[in-house]
């Protein structure tokens, strides 16, 4: 019965929606799925379809019943298995729906291989509870080809209740991989032929601690055992991040000068109703620190556009903050509701007219800001990675577009910026001597 299961169902097209640990979580399922089946880049031509699913917005929920309904009306013959964040949040809104074959929640993902090899028999009935997970998922991930630098998901889950965000029912409590195999597995990727790693997760701050440390102790391990001479970390929360990590990474040969702190608005008022953790006053003191202690650093956040009771008096605000800020560089949001937050159930909401002209505004000034901090290395020299379609990234986050050149991706090179044109750095690669 399993054989002729197999052969019926043997080609699995991926999709994955979100962010970058989803993307790994999906790395994660195909490296566990049994060879008897093939990954297939043709949705047409496949039996599966796995759909690792985001549920950030209602928007975002939307969007992916929008595209199963296509699936399936194009395809009728693929069966669609769906999983992810909003396979546990929402799984009554997927049983309901006749595009939605099979469902597995975020706490059952990694069964995934046993379901494919009992499809005839898998009940979409159980979803478990996200937060009785305790342990974090470690897995050793095949290595992705034509990469130019490796994703590390060391952290997963959140404890925090900020009012916007469902992502912690999704996702269950902080978990962290521990240390040991951490370093293993960076010392894995190096020999693998990776220079840079990103270290990801989703509340990264967190990071170890269900383990008693600290993303700092982290950190210093890395510095002293890590073949890799890149180490970046993706998004960091200003609520956790301590002047002297900010220290020791400015001491550290490592750990890559360019920071994201998710700052989500200027104003006291806003942040207080998104129910962050700090004041704008503690974001500016580790903003300013960085630029004192790591003079090149790339700063960037993310901004949410619209939260409802945001007015244009306190939306200016937060413009004005920006403008005057360290920060070089901005993700801009537009508030969207998500059913389930509390911020959903604010009756104060904005229009979504004026959500998008303020939306432009900051984009225009992010621009800017940008244009700013890339304008300070003309004529400089920089390390990054060279990445594929001839672009070099630096260590402090400058894409730098190159000329035709025959070195490999994921190479570490010199890179000298030339000018900027029409928004694009232009440079030129330094040949090493030797
Ligand atoms: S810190 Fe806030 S925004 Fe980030 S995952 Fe946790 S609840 Fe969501």
């Amino acid at each position: 019965m399993v054989d002729g299961l197999i052969k019926q169902y043997n080609k699995i097209h991926y999709l994955t929606y979100g962010c970058k640990v989803n993307q790994f979580d999906t790395d994660k399922i195909k490296s566990i799925v049994p060879n008897s089946f093939e990954e297939s880049s043709d949705l047409g031509k496949s039996d599966i379809c796995i759909i690792n699913t985001c549920t950030v917005t209602d928007a975002t929920d939307n969007q992916i019943l929008k595209d199963l309904r296509k699936i399936k009306k194009d395809f009728p013959k693929i069966k669609t298995l769906v999983t992810g964040c909003l396979a546990q949040t929402t799984p009554e809104v997927l049983k309901a729906s006749s595009d939605v074959d099979f469902i597995v929640d975020n706490a059952n993902k990694y069964l995934i291989p046993k379901v494919l090899n009992n499809l005839e028999a898998y009940e979409n009935e159980v979803v478990s509870d996200i937060f009785a997970l305790d342990e974090f998922d470690d897995f050793d991930e095949g290595i992705k080809e034509n990469r130019s630098r490796a994703f590390l998901k060391i952290q997963d889950g959140c404890n925090y209740r900020c009012s916007f965000c469902i992502i912690p029912f999704a996702r269950g409590k902080s978990r962290s991989m521990n240390n040991d195999s951490l370093l293993d597995k960076i010392s894995y990727l190096h020999d693998c032929g990776f220079n840079e790693v990103v270290l990801t997760g989703i509340h990264l701050s967190s990071y170890g601690l269900d383990r008693n440390q600290s993303l700092l102790e982290l950190l210093q391990k890395i510095e002293k055992y890590s073949p890799i001479k890149n180490i970046r970390l993706s998004s960091i929360d200003p609520a956790d991040t301590s002047l002297e990590m900010i220290d020791f990474i400015s001491q550290s040969e490592k750990i890559c000068p360019s920071f994201h702190i998710s700052m989500q608005s200027g104003n006291n008022e806003i942040l207080r109703e998104m129910r962050r953790r700090y004041k704008i006053s503690s974001f500016t003191k580790l903003t300013n620190y960085i630029r004192d202690c790591i003079p090149d650093a790339c700063i960037g956040t993310d901004v949410i556009v619209g939260f409802p009771g945001e007015t244009e008096d306190l939306f200016l605000e937060t413009y004005n903050y920006i403008k005057n800020s360290e920060l070089n560089y901005l993700h801009v949001f537009p508030y969207s509701d998500r059913k389930g937050t509390r911020a959903s159930l604010n009756t104060d909401k904005i229009d979504n007219f004026d959500k998008k002209l303020r939306s432009k505004k900051l984009r225009m000034l992010a621009d800017k800001l940008k244009e700013e901090f890339q304008s300070k290395y003309i004529g400089k020299t920089l390390i990054g990675i060279k990445e594929k379609n001839n672009k070099v990234r630096t260590r402090n986050y400058i894409d730098v577009n190159i000329a035709d050149s025959r070195i490999e991706q994921g190479r570490i090179v010199k890179v000298k910026i030339d000018e900027i044109l029409n928004k694009k750095v232009l440079g030129s690669i330094i040949p090493q001597q030797g």
